[in-house]
C-alpha cells in the first residue's frame, strides 16, 4: 500500500530497549519505572474487577473518576472543570494527543511544534492532513529554551494549534511564568488551540510550581489539558490517562474519542477513582522525584558527563561531547553495548535529526540502579 506516514519506523524507545535487553544494559532509556506500584492501587483495580466493574463503562469515563480528575484540578490549579462536559478518560495520555489533533486539525492547517517534540505530536499532525510547523528550542551551553519570539513569528493566518509540553520531554524544560506571559500575548485574539502535553505535571523540582495551562483563563479557555496516570502512578503499562478542556473543545473531542477507542479500561477507571480519595499519592511525587535526581546528579557530576538542568520530568539531559564524537544514536548504541548503560539519543526528537551531542537517561529508577548505572557510567 501507499504508505500514510513514509517516514516512520520503529520508535527509538523500543529500539534502545530491544539493545538494552540485548546486551543486558543497565535500561535508562524507554521512560518508565522498574519499581512497583502502590500495592493499595493494584487493590482498588482487583476489587473493581471482583465487583463486577468488566463491562463497558460510560464512552467519556466513570464518572466517579472524572469527579475525581476534575477535584484534583480544581485543587491542584483552581480551576474547576465540569466532570459531565469537560472531562474525558482516555487510554494513555497518547491517545488524548492523537484524538485532540484529529478533532481540530483540517488539511492545510498549521500546527507549531517546539522541537525537540516528543514523538508521537509530527505524525499524528501529518495523519491529520495537517502542517508541522517546526521551531527549534534554543540550546546553548547552560540550558535549552523556548524562543517566543521564533514562535510568534511561526504564526500565521493558518495557525490552528499549538502544541506545549511542561514539563518538558525529554530536556526537563518547565515553564515559567514568564513563559507563560510569552504564550498568552502570542494566542490571545487569534483562534489559535493548544494543545497541552502535561503528563509529567506533578514532577517539577526546587520548589517551583507546575504551569499548567488549567491556572490561567486565558490559555486555558483554548488548551485541551493532557494528563496521564501511566506516569503518575508508576503504571505506565496500564495506558490511562485523561484530557480536560472547556466544553466545546470536549464536544468535538469526544466525537472522536468515540469511534477512536470508544471508551476506557473499566476496573482500572474505577480503582483509580477509589485510589484518588487520598491526594499523597501525587502530592508527594516532587520530593520522591527530587531526591532520585539528586542521587543521579551527584554521581554523574563525578564522570566526564556534563549535566544539564533537570527542572521537571524524570528524565536528566546530558552532554557527552567530552567523552565522543560518535552521533548521538551511534553513542547511545555503543553505550548499550560497551558500557552496558542504555540512554535516548536526542536527536531522534528532531525531524532529520538535529545533533547536539546530547543524551537522556531516565531517573525514575531504584537507587541501586541508579548507583549500578552511575558506576558504569564514572568509568567512561
Ligand atoms: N507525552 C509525553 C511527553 C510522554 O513522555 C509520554 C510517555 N512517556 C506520553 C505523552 C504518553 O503517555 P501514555 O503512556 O500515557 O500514553
Ligand atoms: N514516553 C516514554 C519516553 O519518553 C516512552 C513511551 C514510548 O515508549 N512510546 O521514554
Amino acid at each position: 500500500i501507499v504508505s500514510r506516514l513514509p517516514s516512520v519506523g520503529t520508535t527509538v524507545f523500543t529500539h534502545m530497549s530491544m539493545l538494552a535487553a540485548q546486551h543486558g544494559a543497565v535500561n535508562l532509556g524507554q521512560g518508565f519505572p522498574d519499581f512497583a506500584c502502590d500495592a493499595r492501587l493494584v487493590d482498588a483495580v482487583t476489587e473493581a474487577m471482583r465487583a463486577g466493574f468488566n463491562q463497558y463503562p460510560m464512552m467519556t469515563g466513570v464518572p466517579a473518576l472524572r469527579q475525581a480528575i476534575a477535584a484534583k484540578i480544581a485543587a491542584t490549579y483552581g480551576r474547576q472543570y465540569d466532570a459531565d462536559t469537560e472531562i474525558t478518560v482516555t487510554a494513555g495520555a497518547t491517545q488524548a494527543l492523537t484524538t485532540a489533533i484529529l478533532c481540530c486539525v483540517h488539511p492545510g492547517d498549521e500546527v507549531i511544534i517546539i522541537e525537540p517534540a516528543y514523538d508521537s505530536y509530527l505524525p499524528t499532525v501529518e495523519l491529520a492532513g495537517g502542517v508541522p510547523v517546526l521551531v527549534q528550542m534554543t540550546l546553548t551551553d547552560a540550558c535549552y529554551a523556548i524562543p517566543w519570539d521564533r514562535i510568534a513569528a511561526a504564526v500565521t493566518p493558518k495557525t490552528r494549534l499549538l502544541v506545549i509540553n511542561t514539563p518538558h520531554n525529554p530536556t526537563g524544560t518547565v515553564l515559567r511564568q514568564a513563559d507563560i506571559d510569552a504564550l498568552s500575548a502570542i494566542v490571545q485574539g487569534t483562534g489559535i488551540l493548544i494543545l497541552a502535553d502535561e503528563v509529567y505535571e506533578h514532577m517539577v523540582y526546587d520548589g517551583a510550581r507546575h504551569e499548567s495551562m488549567s491556572r490561567h483563563a486565558v490559555l486555558a479557555a483554548r488548551s485541551f489539558v493532557v494528563s496521564s496516570f501511566g506516569k503518575t502512578f508508576h503504571v505506565t503499562g496500564w495506558k490511562i490517562g485523561y484530557v480536560a478542556a472547556p466544553a466545546p473543545l470536549m464536544a468535538e473531542f469526544r466525537k472522536v474519542h468515540q469511534y477512536n477507542v470508544f471508551s476506557t479500561n473499566a476496573p482500572m477507571q474505577h480503582g483509580i477513582a477509589a485510589y484518588m480519595a487520598d491526594p499523597r499519592p501525587w502530592r508527594e511525587l516532587p520530593d520522591f522525584y527530587q531526591r532520585k535526581r539528586d542521587l543521579f546528579r551527584t554521581g554523574l557530576a563525578a564522570s566526564r558527563f556534563e549535566l544539564l538542568p533537570a527542572d521537571g520530568t524524570y528524565f536528566q539531559c546530558v552532554r557527552y561531547g567530552a567523552i565522543s564524537d560518535l552521533p548521538e544514536v551511534a553513542f547511545a548504541e555503543w553505550l548499550a553495548a560497551e558500557i552496558k548503560v542504555a540512554a535516548i539519543p536526542v536527536a531522534p526528537f528532531y525531524r532529520g535529526g538535529v545533533e547536539s551531542r546530547v543524551v537522556r537517561f531516565c531517573f525514575a529508577k531504584q537507587d541501586d540502579t541508579l548507583r549500578l548505572a552511575l558506576d558504569r557510567l564514572a568509568r567512561v
